[in-house]
């Protein structure tokens, strides 16, 4: 067993950090990316948060699809990522959804549709982020019992006017 470096992980808290982790994940930026946030963590909490942080890309390139930067997304790296795992896509397409929208009053405005995200692996990545901006702030880890309020809502609905154009992509890329 390797000797442990004594800084500790800023995700697990573990002193193991062998490594730096970027507290944005480095996907959601296209390069040239500007320098990014980085904190020690472990390799194993890098390996366990990778598949979360796989789908935090999707789903926020799904949201930005009437923008350029997040059509490029779509269409490049994301779309060659579904190539090389089939399953993701299809978890996807079977997560798309219409949604009646109503306002705060209850007056119907129509219908939306809109990847239904799965939170917990949202929440999860929201929560790396929130700790690494909470270490280099502070020099010390967000303590492990700190209470997220993420994960006490219901499942997140992102919609777009692109949303119908996202629907035929998910549904008929192969
Ligand atoms: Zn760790």
């Amino acid at each position: 067993m390797p000797r442990a470096t004594g800084e500790s992980c800023y995700i697990c808290g573990r002193p193991d950090a062998r490594t730096r982790d970027h507290i944005f994940p480095e996907q959601l930026f296209e390069p040239p990316r500007p320098q990014l946030l980085t904190a020690p963590a472990c390799e194993s909490c890098q390996r366990q948060l990778q598949p979360d942080e796989d789908y935090f890309r999707i789903f926020v390139a799904s949201g930005a699809y009437g923008d350029p930067v997040g059509q490029r997304m779509w269409d490049g790296p994301i779309a060659r990522s579904f190539d090389r795992r089939p399953a993701i896509r299809a978890r996807l397409a079977s997560a798309i959804t219409s949604q009646e929208l109503h306002s705060p009053g209850g007056v119907y405005l129509g219908e939306l549709t809109g990847l239904l995200g799965e939170r917990d692996r949202i929440a999860s990545v929201l929560r790396k982020m929130v700790r690494g901006l909470y270490r280099l702030e502070t020099g010390t880890n967000m303590p492990p019992d700190t209470r997220s309020s993420s994960t006490t809502t219901g499942p997140v609905t992102q919609s777009n006017r692109a949303s119908s154009t996202l629907l035929d992509r998910c549904q008929s890329m192969s």
